[in-house]
């Protein structure tokens, strides 16, 4: 049975429900589209003031913020490349200047160069590791000072089932997203005397542009190997995001799997 919860973040908010998250900022990476515009909104939702980063996409950004405000929800567009610690630095200057604080950093910008390992470029590999893994180090480097200053931090890394056990023609990323899974226990062990928790979202398959690039055929392959025959929505990640931004006070360094059974766990 849906809780009135739930259905509010479907709808516009109903003043009766409580917005756990009221008076927290939060940025999303790659919010502008797919699972990071399906965060952004759950957020909002939740009550949090949501910053919707992007690198290319500003009228999509731009989309999503007015989506959040046409709710009722608080959101603004910030440009920022996550995986040039410069552009980065400045986005978090700015958010410390509009809003004096940060309290939730969620990692989900990313990106695919897949080819085999024997067409795969140098490029090919440094685009997806600087993109995927070395931007959670430049998020995280310009945050975790805000989120200290708090005394209370949640940061969420979108990592992949595909950090867990590989898969064909991905070498880059499922090195990248087995690196998130261990940078984020790293830091949940440091910044846990500090209220500050640090976990792992690790999606099968969704239904973004990401999957819509998959070959048609490529894609039914796919479906067979996954239990419950489909891929995922957005918007069931970002519950998940919800879940441990809400509820997960004594939750840290952990990968929360949302696959719908594609990779039973460790
Ligand atoms: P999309 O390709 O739909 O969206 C990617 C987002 O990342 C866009 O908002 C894009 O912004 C942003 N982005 C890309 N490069 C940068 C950059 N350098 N700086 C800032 N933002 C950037 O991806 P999905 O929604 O499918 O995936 C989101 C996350 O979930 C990724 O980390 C992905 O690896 C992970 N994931 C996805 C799965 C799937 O099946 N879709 C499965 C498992 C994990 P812009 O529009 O401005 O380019």
């Amino acid at each position: 049975m849906e809780t009135k919860e739930r259905k509010a973040s479907a709808e516009k908010p109903d003043p009766t429900v409580p917005q756990p998250l009221l008076g927290r900022i939060a940025i999303v990476t790659g919010g502008s589209r797919g699972i990071g515009a399906a965060i952004a909104r759950e957020m909002a939702a939740s009550g949090a003031t949501v910053i919707v980063n992007y690198v290319r996409g500003a009228d999509a950004a731009k989309g999503v913020v007015a989506q959040i405000e046409a709710q009722g929800g608080k959101a603004q567009a910030e440009a920022g490349d996550v995986a040039d610690y410069d552009s980065v630095c400045a986005m978090f200057d700015r958010i410390k200047k509009d809003h004096g604080r940060l309290d939730i950093l969620i990692n989900n910008a990313g990106i695919l160069r897949d080819r085999t390992f024997k067409k795969m470029t140098m490029s090919d590999w440094h685009d997806v590791i600087n993109t995927n893994l070395t931007s959670v180090m430049h998020t995280c480097h310009c945050a975790v000072p805000m989120l200290l200053d708090n005394g209370w931090g949640r940061i969420i890394n979108i990592s992949s089932f595909v950090g867990q056990m590989g898969n064909f023609g991905q070498a880059n990323y499922s090195a990248a997203k087995a690196g998130i899974l261990g940078f984020t226990k790293t830091l949940a062990i440091e910044l846990a005397r500090y209220n500050v928790t640090v976990n792992a979202i690790c999606p099968g398959f969704v239904e973004t542009e990401m999957w819509a690039s998959v070959p048609s055929n490529i894609q039914e392959k796919i479906l067979d190997r996954i239990p419950m025959h489909r891929v995922a929505k957005a918007e069931e990640i970002a519950r998940g995001v919800r879940f441990l931004a809400v509820e997960g006070d004594y939750m840290t360094g952990q990968s929360l799997n949302i696959n719908g059974g594609v990779y039973m766990g460790w």
